[in-house]
């Protein structure tokens, strides 16, 4: 039975719930993070928290406690959900208030759920197709917000168009997929959309860049455009419960040679080897 974090108490999932007035509910004010969990161990915490601070801060809601108290949460949940394999969700949102659009006052306690949805880490290796949607986003990207209407319309494209995932576009510039960042490589250099509001920046964009760096692999972080995405050597996408995805085709355009690429494996076994590591450790 999954167990689940909700303002201070720890339910069975099923009946963990939130006042129907809660402006996450509400109005979609709120903040998430999500982070990668293996044999109760978190990869880059402290990198998922410094962005969760930071994408409180923007929307000034106030962390719902200490970072030390946030993180005892977290590890209760892990082991009441005996250290399942997973993503570990957390949801921040600025609290419970009758109905105005306007920040209440005073400002109410912020709301804060915290659980794991069970799941194998990056289990696509296989290579995939994506296609490119236009961008219909809000132009602060960058703050993860739980407002995910056009990241649920354009995944929901992908799935009916038989691919794994939509890359977004504005004036023909890829700036990420719906629920992960962009990447290309040509040349053997890895290109990917650099950190701005367009885009979120993903905490494993960001361990991939590190890793890529340490390790020799050159890197542009500049924008590319759908043109040069179809015209890639090798593709793929990031995010903390997929890890690195390999891309075989984009829209009706076959990447590289149509196999996954070996950059893009020698970057996903980098990763794998850097939290193997840690895990360990
Ligand atoms: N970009 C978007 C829009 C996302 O929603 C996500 C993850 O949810 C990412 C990128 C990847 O971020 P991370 O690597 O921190 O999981």
């Amino acid at each position: 039975m999954s167990i689940c974090y909700v303002n201070g108490r720890y339910l069975p999932l099923a009946h963990a719930s939130v006042n129907v007035q809660d402006r996450g509910y509400q109005f979609a004010d709120g903040i998430y993070e999500v982070i990668a969990v293996k044999n109760g161990q978190l990869w880059d915490e402290e990198w998922h928290l410094d962005r969760l601070e930071r994408s409180l801060a923007e929307v000034q809601i106030a962390m719902p406690c200490t970072r030390p108290a946030l993180k005892h949460i977290i590890r209760q949940v892990i082991q009441q959900n005996c250290n399942v394999e997973g993503g570990l969700y957390l949801q921040v949102s600025r609290g419970v208030a009758s109905r105005d659009f306007a920040f209440p006052k005073p400002a109410p306690k912020p709301s804060l759920v915290v659980y794991i949805m069970p799941r194998r880490l990056g289990q696509s290796t296989k290579g995939v197709r994506v296609i490119t949607i236009p961008d219909m986003r809000w132009k602060r990207c960058d703050i993860k917000s739980i407002a995910l209407l056009a990241p649920v319309l354009g995944k929901q494209q992908a799935k009916e168009a038989g691919a794994f995932e939509a890359w977004q576009y504005v004036d023909g510039i890829i700036t990420e997929g719906t629920s992960s960042n962009a990447w290309i490589v040509k040349n053997n250099t890895i290109i990917t959309h650099p950190a701005s509001p367009a885009i979120l920046n993903g905490i494993t964009r960001m361990r991939l860049l590190a890793l890529a760096k340490e390790n020799g692999i050159a890197i542009e972080e500049r924008p590319f455009t759908v043109a040069e995405a179809h015209d890639a050597d090798e593709a793929f996408a990031s995010a903390s419960t997929m890890v690195v995805v390999p891309i075989i085709k984009i829209d009706d355009a076959v990447i590289g040679n149509g196999n996954v690429g070996a950059l893009t494996m020698r970057l996903r076994g980098l990763y794998e080897e850097a939290f193997k590591k840690l895990i360990t450790d």
